[in-house]
């Protein structure tokens, strides 16, 4: 076993900035949110080294002293919904929770400690549940779904990168949800249908001649129906033991048995190194993430006495044929045992096919609970009788047997719960250059939002921004209510500013070659002399479609070039952004010209410059790869957003009469096409004598102007305001202009007098 003081940091390698010494990280607490960390941070280049204060739990079977990862049942459940927060207390399903954490589970409420013990940092924080108001609940919920949707993408991404971490974990695909009463089923579903994540929503008759076993409990009232969604399911033990082989493979460390005691700080706040057990620990950046046992160990951070304990507990039952295939999630309004979930699992030690259940909510606050306390048997007691009511057979088994709690042990375990429902991302600079971050709190997902998570962090060490710096800063927990109003106040979750206004920007520029890509060079030469440029030509663009064999793809890049030629638009183009820059302007050559940005010599060129913010224009679609080493990417795209998405927007908003739509929007680019949060739309007064290009070129100027000014203030430590982009609209393809369309639009504004009529309006 690694020693826990033997790690150094790269400045100790001699190795200031240097990139080539790895920067070394040191991760508190090896739960699944810091696993799933370093195994991120390790596949970008860092060197980790995990410290948890509880053995090691590939060997010790003693789960009193393991975190909630190791120490709870054998099974997690990724779904959009995951870490739903239970504030929104003007909505029809979690109206009756004002109070619930000032009654204990024998009362029908939330609470395993008695209410009159609570200390002072106990009540705060239930206070703080109390107050806060319905509106922001509603925004935090959207925030969460955002996070989860997020994190789905990154599931589906390391599944597929690194499929041997889900070996031998009983990865199942698909959840099936399950509601006591229509209004929550009907609920669920509008949601799912909201979030793209319903995979089926049958009706209940149907729902029960698939899933026959439960008719029982819906002729008991215990089942209004069901739906299928996505999301999956892992036994959580041999997934984290899994995540320790890759880290270790991966050149990082595990060391147990360390607990870390303190952060060490400057007067002026400075993290300078971490005290533990085995003494002073330092690297060039610091992750906490203690899970509900951490507290102590914050004092003095933002995060102190925010994230308190709200346990659950678990059982398990033979899965007993016919074998349920899908794990699943059940919601009992009103219950102690509100959602459960049942994950499709294997019995550690025999080998058995189980299902293993995991719900209920008891607050504990900074708490252990009494063993034998009353209250945490009425949680036992109910989540058994969920077992009776939908698995009668199985839980008649499991309790003549004795399996029913494997080994004869009642195991609970203790989430971190925040009392907004939103989880905690906090930064403390080091004094070494690097930072100190604190992560967690993510109450009933922290296995869910994970891969987010590692992802925030990352971007926190190259110093990139992410949305979760500030939907989970602990500022935003702590709500300030103006009494009066009853409005909030909180953290603009979409605002980005520069981490050091004081140096210069690191600007790169994504483009092609066309006129108005030269006008935009010129401006960017004369404001950010230095920047960096990447061109990807428009005719390596169409050598690499055909090159991937898209031939329909290829051929209508052409065709459309050769109508441009055709119709005078091209020469109408090169006239318009021609005059618009000085004949005597010595361009600044760009530093690559490439056929396609999605390649090796462009990623190493990003990685080294290090950009805080990519400005793109008339680019194909851009991969992962880049994206993650491009900084805050701002993309110019002619058409308005959400409703056009592609290429032809102008055409298609004239073809459609929407002559308001008739725009460019700069948004953040991400890999979803066009659909990253919107920062400004631009849009030009239409003349009468206007025509398609003539709009068209207008809509680039405009957005290019409009981008160098919001460069300019960003490079100034303004904050670029965005806001979120709904998701609805259609994606234009160039096959999708065709010739007929052409010839429609040309009679529809030379004879239908589209533009004068628009002229009229907006006159
Ligand atoms: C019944 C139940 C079911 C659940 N089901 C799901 C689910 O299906 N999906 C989902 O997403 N989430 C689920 N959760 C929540 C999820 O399990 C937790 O959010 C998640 O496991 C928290 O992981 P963590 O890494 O933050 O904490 P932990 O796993 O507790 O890890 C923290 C680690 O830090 C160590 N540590 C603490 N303090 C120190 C210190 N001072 N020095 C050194 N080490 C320290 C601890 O020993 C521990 O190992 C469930 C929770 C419960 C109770």
């Amino acid at each position: 076993m690694a020693s826990a003081q033997t790690m150094v940091t790269s400045h100790q390698h001699g190795a200031d900035h240097d990139h080539s010494a790895k920067e070394t990280v040191l991760l508190v607490g090896a739960g699944i949110v810091n696993l799933i960390t370093a195994e991120y941070l390790a596949t970008r280049g860092f060197h980790v080294r995990l410290v948890d204060q509880a053995p090691d739990p590939r060997y010790c079977k003693d789960w009193t002293r393991m975190g909630i990862t190791n120490g709870g049942g054998n099974a997690r459940m990724f779904t959009n919904t995951e870490a739903d927060n239970y504030n929104e207390k003007g909505s029809k399903i979690y109206q009756d929770m004002q109070s619930i954490f000032r009654k204990t589970t024998r009362q029908g409420g939330w609470s395993v400690k008695q209410p009159a013990d609570f200390t002072a940092a106990e009540l705060a924080w239930v206070k703080e549940f109390e107050e806060v108001p319905p509106s922001l609940a509603q925004t935090v919920r959207e925030d969460i779904h955002a996070i989860n949707q997020e994190a789905g993408k990154l599931w589906a991404e390391l599944m597929y990168n690194t499929p041997q971490l889900f070996e031998g974990v009983e990865y199942r695909k698909d959840i099936v949800r399950m509601y006591v009463e229509q209004v929550a089923l009907n609920a669920a579903v509008q949601l799912h249908r909201r979030l793209n994540a319903l995979v089926q929503s049958p009706p209940t008759e149907n729902f029960l001649e698939t899933h026959p076993s439960f008719r029982a409990a819906a002729e008991s009232d215990h089942l209004a129906g069901g739906l299928t969604v996505e999301g999956f399911t892992v036994n959580i033990h041999p997934f984290a033991a899994n995540l320790m082989k890759r880290i270790t493979n991966l050149g990082g460390e595990l060391v147990w048995g360390c607990r870390v005691t303190t952060i060490q700080r400057t007067s002026d706040g400075q993290v300078t190194s971490l005290q533990s057990d085995e003494g002073e620990l330092h690297a060039d950046h610091y992750v906490i993430s203690p899970g509900v046992n951490g507290n102590a160990l914050l004092k003095g951070t933002e995060s102190e006495n925010m994230m308190q304990g709200v346990l659950g507990v678990w059982l398990q039952i033979p899965n007993l044929h016919p074998r349920t295939q899908l794990s699943i999630k059940i919601h009992r309004r009103g219950h102690l045992v509100e959602d459960i979930n049942i994950t499709v699992a294997k019995d550690v030690d025999t080998g058995e096919d189980i299902l293993m259940f995991g719900g209920g909510y008891g607050y504990i606050g900074l708490d252990r609970p009494a063993p034998d306390s009353p209250e945490l048997a009425a949680l036992f007691d109910e989540l058994e009788e969920v077992a009776r009511i939908y698995f009668p057979k199985a839980h008649t088994v499991a309790k003549e047997r004795g399996t029913l709690w494997p080994g004869g042990q009642r195991k609970y375990c203790i989430r971190p719960f925040t009392p907004t429902g939103l989880g905690l991302f906090e930064k403390i600079p080091a004094a070494s250059g690097g930072q100190l971050i604190i992560t967690g709190g993510n109450n009933t997902g922290g296995f869910a939002q994970a891969p987010a998570i590692a992802r925030a962090v990352h971007r926190a060490l190259i110093g990139e921004h992410d949305p979760m710096h500030d939907l989970f800063h602990p500022a935003r927990g702590k709500i300030a209510t103006t009494s009066e109003t009853g409005t909030s106040q909180r953290a603009d979750p979409l605002s980005v500013t520069r981490a050091d206004p004081q140096q210069p920007l690191r600007l790169l520029l994504l483009c092609s070659d066309g006129p108005q890509h030269s006008y935009l060079r010129y401006r960017l030469d004369k404001i950010f002399p230095g920047y960096h440029c990447i061109q990807e030509t428009h005719e390596g663009q169409v050598r690499q479609l055909i090159q991937k064999r898209r031939m329909v793809d290829a051929y209508y890049m052409k065709y459309h070039t050769l109508r441009r030629q055709v119709t005078g638009h091209n020469k109408q183009r090169r006239a318009y952004f021609d005059r618009l820059t000085p004949k005597d302007h010595e361009f600044t050559e760009p530093d690559l010209v490439v056929d396609t940005l999605n390649c090796r010599k462009v990623w190493d060129a990003v990685e080294k410059w290090q950009p805080e913010l990519t400005i793109v224009s008339g680019t194909k679609y851009i991969g992962k790869k880049l994206t993650e080493r491009a900084g805050l990417m701002i993309n110019l795209h002619i058409g308005h957003l959400p409703e056009y998405k592609g290429n032809h927007c102008i055409f298609f908003a004239l073809y459609d009469g929407a002559v308001d739509k008739v725009a460019a929007t700069l948004h953040q680019l991400t890999l979803t096409l066009d659909g990253g949060n919107m920062l400004d739309t631009v849009s030009p007064t239409i003349l009468p004598s206007d025509n398609e290009e003539s709009l068209y070129a207008r809509c680039v100027h405009m957005a290019m102007d409009r981008v160098v000014e919001h460069a300019e203030s960003f490079a100034e430590g303004k904050p670029l305001k965005f806001v979120k982009q709904e998701n609805i609209g259609t994606v234009y393809r160039h096959r999708d202009r065709t010739p007929g369309k052409e010839l429609y639009l040309w009679w529809k504004m030379r004879v239908g007098g589209t533009l004068t009529r628009a002229k009229q309006l907006q006159g």
